[in-house]
């Protein structure tokens, strides 16, 4: 188990980067935020140098583009596979709005930037973000297809009831077994059945989005997904239903049809049909959620409730975070926000079962937020899309333990609620459970009554508020997150106790806190930082 990258340790001296989940931000100079990358995009200024023509560019030519003041860096989107051709972009007028620093992008030029662009934030639309900087695209050339390593397969090609079942495993030889699908109709149904030869599947791992004829059915299996998307032969009801076998594994998606014709195929199969590639390797997908309700928890912050649709199957995992997408001023911005529970519960028998049809989001709104801002003139009704989930965070590293500390910070306190729940309703042996909680003011606290409430009702369960900016009658603790608030504030319950440390908050917040827990002894196993 590696929870903490090796990276969220910075070496000593590094104060201008901060580096967590493996990505370094750098501060930006005034003025080169994203909404001053929007406005100069729109502002009609000529940023290729090449008075909107679009060319061919060789690699010889790209690599000639390798200079601060004259950058090319090509990137391949994935809309352009199969056929990874690479658009070329000149990123000069960008270099100083790239949250990852000058000297990063700078790395890429005159070359591929692809993986460069994925690692700073990979939920970006650089088609839209970088449209205006479209220099061409790179000159065909044949490329070796992706490797497809099918034929190696004990089962090569298979007529599945009239569709070509061709499966691609792409970088996929590390899962020793490979799911397979199979469909079947009745007069009024169509089953289709997923075979993930994996035990223990459950709802969580099955995404299911079935709208306008098109099915899409994705399965998590470890670090890899596996995807079944057809356009359907006819017309299904909106909704549908999904049964999976935990044990051996199987997952049917029982769909309605809208007629009694008998289906001739499943459907056509779409780019990602019958793939198992690596998760990261899989785009988002999005669906829109409409906003039913918007309360407020303080004075700047915000509970979101938004509806699934009739045709999605989905659940955020705890400590799994989603993306929510918005056109603003023209151009598409992707944010992540963690799913949380609609109200902290106080009972510790079963964990809050969610209905599966709402998802909740608690967000702070920034009085100069992008993001936050278009999100709260949102009105009840209007849609947004939301992706499916991301995380890292695997409920097994809260089994068996005894001793659980929450370091939460402002809105960093969301990943702990679905995980307190959890943790104090499904793990026995827990003793002691801490949230510490960091906040500016006491105005600022989210949801401080419902914490002080189930510490009254749950002697195993403490709080602990921080205040970095208090009034003066502020009693209780006051500072930053430092060794010593740590080693003060959190004491196992018994020496050598099996610890979990969550960590969760602005980035300089969680950096220095990984220094501060591994300074006081903590092993990387015992720490899980929440990050994009
Ligand atoms: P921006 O336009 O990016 O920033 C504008 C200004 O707002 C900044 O200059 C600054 O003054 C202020 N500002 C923005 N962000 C911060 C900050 N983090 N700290 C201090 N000042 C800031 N946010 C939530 O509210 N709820 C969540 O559940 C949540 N989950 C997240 C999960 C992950 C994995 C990550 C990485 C982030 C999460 N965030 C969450 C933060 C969220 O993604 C946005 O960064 C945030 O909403 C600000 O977006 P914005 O476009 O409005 O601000
Ligand atoms: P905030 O600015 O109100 O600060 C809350 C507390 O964080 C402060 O009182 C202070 O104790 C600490 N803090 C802030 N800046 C610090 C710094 N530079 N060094 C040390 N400590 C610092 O916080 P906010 O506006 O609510 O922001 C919450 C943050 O949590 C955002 O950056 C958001 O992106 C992040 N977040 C991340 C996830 C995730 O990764 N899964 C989930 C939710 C929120």
């Amino acid at each position: 188990m590696l929870n903490v990258p090796p990276q969220a340790f910075p070496a000593s001296g590094s104060q201008q980067r901060v580096a967590v989940g493996g990505r370094t931000k750098v501060p930006l100079k005034p003025g080169r935020s994203l909404m001053d990358w929007i406005r100069l995009t729109k502002s009609g200024k000529d940023l290729t140098g090449l008075k909107g023509r679009l060319i061919e560019v060789t690699e010889d030519e790209l690599a000639k583009h390798n200079k601060k003041e004259d950058c090319w860096i090509c990137i391949v989107l994935e809309s352009c596979i199969p056929f990874p051709a690479g658009l070329v972009y000149n990123v000069t007028p960008y270099m100083e709005y790239h949250p990852g620093g000058e000297d990063e992008l700078m790395k890429a030029a005159g070359t591929d930037g692809t993986d460069l662009f994925d690692q700073v934030h990979r939920w970006v639309n650089y088609e839209s973000m970088l449209k205006e900087c479209l220099v061409g695209r790179m000159a065909f050339k044949p490329i070796a297809a992706p490797k497809d390593i099918s034929s190696t397969l004990p089962e090569e090609k298979k007529q599945l009831n009239g569709m070509l079942s061709e499966r691609k495993v792409l970088g996929a030889s590390a899962r020793d077994t490979t799911p397979s699908y199979d469909w079947f109709q009745t007069d009024d149904m169509i089953t289709v059945v997923i075979y993930t030869k994996q035990k223990g599947m459950n709802a969580e791992l099955v995404i299911v989005d079935c709208q306008d004829k098109r099915l899409r059915g994705e399965i998590i299996l470890d670090d890899y997904s596996y995807l079944v998307e057809v356009d359907l032969d006819y017309e299904v009801e909106d909704d549908f239903a999904v049964n999976i076998a935990e044990k051996i594994g199987k997952v049917e998606i029982i769909l309605k049809k809208k007629d009694h014709s008998q289906w001739k195929v499943l459907g056509l199969p779409l780019e990602g049909h019958n793939t198992l590639i690596r998760r990261k390797e899989r785009g988002l997908f999005y669906r829109k959620c409409k906003l039913v309700s918007k309360t407020e928890v303080t004075h700047d912050t915000r509970l979101f409730c938004f509806m699934l649709p009739k045709s999605t199957h989905l659940q955020v995992p705890i400590g799994q975070h989603v993306y929510l997408k918005q056109i603003i001023a023209g151009t598409e911005v992707v944010k992540p926000y963690t799913p949380l529970l609609p109200f902290l519960p106080l009972d510790f028998k079963e964990p809050f079962c969610q209905d599966g049809a709402h998802i909740y989001l608690m967000i702070k709104i920034y009085s100069c937020g992008l993001f936050t801002q278009a999100l709260d003139h949102l009105q009840i009704g209007d849609d947004i899309s939301v992706s499916n989930p991301e995380g890292n965070f695997e409920k097994s590293q809260v089994e068996a333990l005894e001793d659980l500390f929450l370091l939460a910070a402002g809105t960093g306190f969301t990943p702990m609620v679905k995980l307190l729940n959890f943790a104090l309703t499904k793990v026995d042996c827990l003793r002691t459970v801490k949230l510490i909680f960091f906040n500016k003011k006491e105005d600022d606290i989210l949801w401080r009554n419902q914490l002080e409430q189930l510490a009254l009702r749950d002697e195993r369960f403490e709080v602990q508020f921080i205040l970095s900016e208090p009034k003066e009658d502020w009693m209780d603790k006051r500072g930053k997150i430092s060794s010593a608030l740590l080693s003060e504030c959190m004491k196992r319950s018994k020496k050598d106790s099996k610890v979990l440390i969550c960590i969760c908050g602005p980035a300089p917040f969680t950096e220095q806190g990984l220094q501060y827990l591994k300074d006081l002894g903590y092993s990387q196993e015992e720490i899980h930082a929440f990050t994009a």
